[in-house]
């Protein structure tokens, strides 16, 4: 006899909890295997698993509880309404970044007369940025870069199934993109002190890659080598908007403003309330 599937959610969400581990990736797992939306599951959750479910069920539980994330069994996350493959080559795109290519659409509306212009995202890992900024602003060039080759391939398959037009780059930063101008360039940087590691979760620090989170000089090293190479390869009006670390809206915002004096450079805040992205607004 096989277990109901309120039954086996309900233990192994108690297991993942008692690890500290995301309770709700059970939920999530068991939709994946029984090919369920979260509504069809809850009207089914007296049902009982197949015995194949079953194994499936309990096999990519033992994983989880290792604190792999529910992304890398399932193969993907949702950024922006759309669905992004993951892997462990790059990071798993988080909402607080939806809201970066939110910010930057809507101030890009007001800024720019034509909507030809050029953007280019910086650090690309899923593509979820760049390909977002397409799907939204179909009229726009697109370039990404990354320094992993991994992670663009990835990036790749993503633009391709998503049906974005975009153009990948290779290399550190702003040095594939600097023999052009830009309209809009966005970044969310590797923004986390090293030293925090011991503070987060496994799920994060073993499974995801270490090259897209960490950043030396207090999180701050991607900030401080944008803010010098950014000036060379923007056009004037512009846009530069970045993802922060919710502590360093203060020591961003003064490097940006040094670096483009002219500029209106202004924090926003995430839907948590906390200092989550700078824009950066470069007039005549
Ligand atoms: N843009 C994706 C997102 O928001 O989900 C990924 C962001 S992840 C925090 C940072 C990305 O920057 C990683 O994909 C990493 O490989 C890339 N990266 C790290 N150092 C870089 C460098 N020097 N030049 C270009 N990209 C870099
Ligand atoms: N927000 C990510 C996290 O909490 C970090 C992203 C980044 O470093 N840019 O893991």
């Amino acid at each position: 006899m096989t277990e109901r599937i309120y039954e086996a959610i309900k233990k192994a969400s108690s297991l993942l909890s008692s690890k500290d581990l995301d309770e709700n990736a059970a939920q999530l797992l068991m939709e994946f295997v029984t090919n369920k939306s979260g509504a069809s599951l809850l009207a089914d959750m007296r049902e009982y698993l197949t015995k194949t479910q079953q194994t499936a069920f309990w096999k990519h539980t033992e994983e989880l509880l290792t604190g792999k994330p529910i992304q890398h069994i399932i193969g993907y996350e949702m950024f922006y309404g759309r669905q992004f493959e993951v892997n462990g080559n790059v990071l798993i795109p988080r909402p607080e970044t939806e809201e970066l290519v939110e910010n930057a659409l809507k101030i890009s509306m007001k800024l720019f007369e034509t909507k030809d212009i050029h953007m280019a995202d910086i650090g690309t890992g899923s593509g979820a940025i760049a390909i977002s900024f397409k799907k939204e602003w179909p009229e726009a060039t697109v370039a990404a870069t990354d320094i992993s080759e991994e992670a663009l391939k990835v990036a790749e398959r993503n633009a391709k199934k998503n049906e974005a037009e975009i153009t990948f780059y290779q290399g550190n930063l702003t040095e594939p993109i600097k023999q052009q101008k830009w309209d809009v360039v966005l970044s969310n940087p590797p923004y986390i002190a090293p030293e925090e590691s011991v503070a987060m979760s496994k799920t994060v620090v073993d499974f995801e890659p270490n090259h897209a989170l960490f950043a030396e000089e207090d999180g701050l090293y991607f900030y401080k080598k944008l803010a010098k190479e950014l000036p060379r390869v923007m056009k004037t009006p512009s846009l530069i908007g970045l993802e922060i670390g919710y502590q360093q809206g203060t020591a961003v915002r003064e490097l940006f403003q040094k670096a483009f004096p002219e500029a209106q450079v202004e924090i926003i805040q995430d839907i948590n309330g906390k200092d989550r992205m700078i824009f950066c607004e470069i007039h005549e």
